[in-house]
């Protein structure tokens, strides 16, 4: 079935939200040249050539289809509809019901934010107290950094009163959502491969964007400000703050803390004062495995599956930014060559500037043995019927779902006891490798930093869920 929904929604099919929400695709070249940027009202017409790839290319923001009865919606597709592997109307139900269950679970979470959206407190929303404007969100105070001109992550709600700096730690669509071309309430402050992400696919103004080096220090409204690698996906930054007053803050966007961060000078030389923390997973029950090891089980299982049957083709799910070192520890390791995936992706690829990523991929499915396909892509029947239209050039599917949310609690971190789900010549190993601190991570990071007051950005909407993250805090700062 098709799922209609707005480019808002559309964090519905993945973990981290991811680049869905396009709403308008212009080329980079038309947003070079304009001036002044367009009004709100100037939807274009027509998808530029990158934007019509971007949804028509294969991946997940492609399944995303403009519908033009509907103004300014997006419906999902089917993907084995769009290559015409697929009639319409048999689309794959489980992997329909899956969108279906995570749709109302998001829809649920969005409704216990509204309160905190709206500028309303909690029991006031409970009450059943509504905002007096509902259509102009106003920005919560968890993306506002006081004593500052400054916000964080905040682009969906216009122009923010008193905000000169707009920074963004990264670009996944839960962080950037509401940037498009037609941006122009201030500049965007980031890592060079967020800009260039930013320009080429969602054609924001080059005006508008300014491209910070992390690790050198910049003078910005009278604040020193750093970023430094979050560990996250490529691009992603910490964003460490100096106020003239001598207050320092750390906002850590979305991150996975490592023993390495805790020798970074500048946080060894300045006492943090508010930590801006993603607490993603702070809670005890997540704890998994470094990122290496899940790497090295990824290539061991590979190596083990082709051995026993050389023609399996191999599959990683992805977003269209994150999780590529597992793709390229498979190639690179048993040297399995050439990559497919789609242009869109590859053109993403190439703009990070990595050189073992050159050379490295194709665009024919046929001739590749290993292959990169959306995250949501990834089940028994869609593989199942993939693997039908390769004319025998492989007679088996491994396939990888590397997500932080496929662990499970019995796995805990021995990785050996993952069971894959298999079924005809498809086995899919859901994998945990995360781009988010596990619990014990957050802690090592909190009990290094020693804030003097830490803000969570993630999974705070409800005062329970808070006042147990201030408990585990309180806890990790007294010992
Ligand atoms: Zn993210």
């Amino acid at each position: 079935m098709d799922l209609e929904i707005t480019a808002e929604d559309s964090t519905f099919f993945c973990e981290d939200g991811d680049e869905n929400g396009l709403l308008n695709g212009s080329s980079s070249d038309e947003a070079e040249s304009t001036s002044e940027p367009r009004s709100g009202n100037d939807r274009p017409n027509m998808l530029s050539e990158f934007a019509s790839e971007f949804y028509s290319g294969g991946s997940d923001y492609s399944s995303l289809m403009g519908n033009k009865k509907k103004n300014g919606l997006f419906v999902q597709k089917n993907l084995l509809q769009m290559w015409g592997i697929e009639k319409s109307g048999a689309a794959d139900s489980s992997e329909s019901r899956v969108s279906m269950e995570n749709r109302k679970r998001k829809k649920s979470e969005n409704e216990k934010e509204q309160w905190a959206v709206f500028g309303l407190n909690q029991k006031e929303f409970e009450k059943g107290k509504k905002p007096a404007i509902v259509q102009s969100r106003s920005c919560p105070f968890y993306k506002k950094i006081p004593g500052t001109p400054f916000t964080v992550d905040a682009f969906r709600y216009g122009a923010i009163e008193g905000c000169s700096a707009y920074f963004l730690s990264h670009f996944h669509y839960d962080h950037y959502g509401g940037l498009s071309k037609r941006w122009c309430h201030g500049p965007i402050y980031c890592t060079s491969i967020t800009a260039r992400l930013l320009n080429i696919c969602l054609s924001v103004n080059k005006r508008y964007i300014c491209a910070l080096e992390l690790d050198k220090e910049y003078e910005i409204e009278g604040v020193k400000v750093m970023l430094i690698e979050a560990n996250h996906c490529p691009g992603a930054a910490l964003i460490h703050l100096r106020l003239r007053d001598g207050r320092t803050y750390l906002h850590t966007g979305d991150f996975r803390a490592s023993k390495s961060m805790q020798s970074h000078p500048i946080l060894l030389s300045y006492h943090v004062n508010v930590l801006y923390l993603d607490t993603t997973y702070c809670n005890p029950k997540y704890r998994f495995p470094s990122k290496e090891e899940v790497i090295d089980f990824v290539v061991r299982t590979t190596r083990k599956y082709l051995q026993k049957q050389p023609k399996t083709l191999i599959v990683v799910g992805a977003y269209s930014i994150g999780k590529e070192r597992v793709y390229l520890a498979i190639s690179q390791s048993l040297q399995i060559l050439p990559i497919y995936t789609d242009a869109s992706r590859r053109r993403i690829l190439e703009s990070f500037g990595w050189s073992e990523l050159s050379g490295r991929f194709s665009n024919s499915r046929h001739s590749s043995p290993l292959h990169v396909l959306p995250l949501s892509f990834l089940g028994l029947e869609n593989l199942n019927k993939y693997l039908e239209t390769l004319n025998q050039r492989f007679n088996a599917v491994l396939a990888f779902r590397p997500t932080g949310w496929t662990f499970s609690e019995a796995t805990g971190s021995k990785l050996d006891m993952i069971k894959p789900t298999s079924r005809g010549n498809v086995t899919i190993f859901g994998v945990p490798y995360s781009e988010h601190s596990s619990f014990n991570e957050l802690r090592d990071f909190v009990k290094f930093l020693r804030p003097e007051k830490i803000i969570p950005t993630v999974n705070a909407s409800s005062s329970g869920s808070r006042d147990k993250m201030q408990a585990l805090f309180n806890n990790w700062l007294k010992s």
